[in-house]
């Protein structure tokens, strides 16, 4: 029996990993679950699903926690997967600052930070989901758009499915325009707001780069936003060849409809704008940093020895 795969998306927020989930799940045999590590937190009953129906209509998730609540009754609660209002995201999840991610970022092992029993704890009710939404779905390969590199390193252990990795990198430039516009709400204490963001922005990119290096040369692969957007078609072939597909994308031009999909966690911007079709272009763009920021994001960057990381753009 060929085991499944899980393709795990890595990288900083803003990199367009929602586009990439989406553009995954239009490939046969792949379903994109969106942000696994959000989806407990995330799952509010009224709010909607990309297949446009509210999460308790839409057949795929009722289903999925239906299939969930039957299948898990004999786990330890602890290993439970909960979709349910009040259902929070778990201590290596959250969002933000807080002594414990810092100290995770800087490389800190995370059984020393939590303990190797939530460690497993997570590792468990995570392969049990999987092999829950393999089972539903008959996917050959699920996608999780998660990013972080705490997640990854955890579920890499994992010896129910395999698990395939593209690092999604995107100019530092934007990345940090768009991170820049959101209210930190949990740093915002240690004031200096652009200092303070451009040096958290290149720690954790440090923690991407450290952890990647990590992973077995045939289950990885990187993948340039600006590639993507520039040759959508072709990248999305090599991703499915890199994958084992074999099929990949047949048109010359890659349209993707949402509703055919059933995405609620992650990026909101689906949902606002009720695309109905979305084409993958390459878009100019509407963020850009005042000449001030840029200068503090170039510094802290070379300081921290990622100074190529900006000039390849
Ligand atoms: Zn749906």
């Amino acid at each position: 029996l060929k085991k499944q795969k899980v393709l795990y998306v890595l990288g900083a927020g803003y990199s367009g990993s929602t586009l990439l989930g989406l553009s995954l799940g239009t490939l046969k045999d792949v379903v994109n679950l969106g942000e696994v590590a959000s989806l407990e937190n995330d799952y509010r009953p009224p709010a909607l699903c990309t297949c446009s129906k509210s999460l308790q209509k839409c057949e795929f998730w009722s289903g999925l926690k239906k299939q969930l609540e039957k299948n898990q009754k004999n786990l330890p609660t602890q290993q439970q997967w909960n979709l349910l209002n009040e259902a929070t995201r778990q201590e290596i999840d959250k969002k933000g600052g807080g002594l414990r991610k810092f100290l995770a970022v800087l490389g800190v092992p995370l059984r020393w930070l939590m303990g190797s029993t939530a460690e497993l704890d997570y590792l468990k009710k995570n392969e049990s989901f999987f092999n829950q939404a393999f089972h539903f779905t008959q996917a050959a390969i699920l996608v999780d758009l998660s990013k972080t590199p705490e997640r990854l390193n955890i579920l890499r252990q994992s010896a129910a499915f395999e698990l395939y990795c593209v690092y999604l990198k995107r100019n530092p430039r934007e990345v940090f325009a768009s991170n820049l516009k959101r209210p930190k709400k949990s740093r915002a204490h240690f004031g200096f707001k652009v200092w303070r963001e451009a040096f958290w922005y290149g720690l954790r990119n440090i923690s991407y780069n450290r952890l990647f290096k990590q992973l077995p040369e045939e289950q990885k692969t990187v993948m340039h936003w600006e590639d993507f957007t520039r040759e959508p078609v072709q990248s999305l072939n090599q991703l499915a060849k890199f994958m084992g597909l074999k099929e990949g994308v047949k048109a010359d031009n890659l349209m993707i409809d949402p509703r055919l999909q059933h995405v609620y966690s992650g990026n909101l911007w689906l949902h606002r704008e009720r695309h109905t079709a979305i084409k993958i272009e390459t878009q100019k763009s509407n963020r850009s940093l005042k000449v001030r920021e840029f200068k503090i994001l170039k510094s802290i960057l070379t300081i921290l020895g990622l100074g190529k990381e900006l000039s390849k753009y």
